[in-house]
């Protein structure tokens, strides 16, 4: 059985990324999907590990050759999914994680209804502005533009099906895994499934 494509989408601050890191230490049916960007590496980032770091140029041969499954700006940046990684993980049954934010999730959700949409929001936003400014990695110009980004995202979580809610970490993984899990057995993802069945009954 293919894995779960699986959006994670929040505010910047949210915790996504140790989220993510966390859940693929604790189970191993994961697979994080590694995003290009033409944005600047932060301290500590590495290439092809947080990001394929690129150029303007770079990031738009690869949209001429069709190589996203979804992509975006953000805050004066490209973001993109290579499509390639996607795929094989899928098939290989392991759950494909996407940490993109909101244009790029509503993509992935008009070209695939199953894939699981997740929002991760800090406890309050107090909380938020204080894990921004704790990494200490850029000024309060962009930290304000994260923000105003923020408000913007806010009105599309009604969009997406869990809501994460990132205070205790150990707690907060531990919902995660338990959202991808039942999200297995709704009815439209055993759609398949149940057509079988359904054809059976119909050919007695
Ligand atoms: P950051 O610069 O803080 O690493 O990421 C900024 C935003 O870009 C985050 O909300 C992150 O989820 C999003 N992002 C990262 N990779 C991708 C991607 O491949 N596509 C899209 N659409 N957004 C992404």
């Amino acid at each position: 059985m293919d894995g779960l494509l699986i959006v994670m989408s929040g505010f910047s601050g949210a915790g996504k990324g140790t989220l993510m890191k966390r859940l693929m230490a604790d189970y191993d049916d994961f697979a994080f999907s590694v995003s290009m960007t033409t944005r600047a590496p932060r301290q500590g980032e590495v290439d092809g590990k947080d990001y394929f770091f690129v150029t303007k140029e770079e990031f738009e041969k690869a949209i001429e050759e069709d190589g996203f499954v979804e992509y975006a700006q953000y805050v004066g940046n490209y973001y993109g999914t290579p499509k390639a990684y996607v795929f094989e993980q899928l098939k290989k049954g392991k759950n494909v994680i996407l940490d993109i934010e909101v244009q790029g999730a509503m993509q992935i959700k008009e070209k695939f209804p199953d894939a699981l949409m997740l929002f991760v929001i800090p406890p309050s936003i107090e909380v938020l502005l204080k894990r921004l400014r704790a990494r200490g990695t850029e000024s309060e110009e962009v930290i304000m533009r994260r923000i105003t980004q923020a408000k913007t995202e806010c009105t599309y979580m009604d969009r997406y099906e869990y809501i994460v809610i990132n205070d205790d970490l150990d707690t907060a993984v531990k919902e995660m895994y338990a959202m991808v899990q039942s999200a297995k057995f709704t009815v439209s993802r055993r759609r398949e499934f149940i057509d079988t069945v359904i054809d059976e009954l119909k050919s007695i």
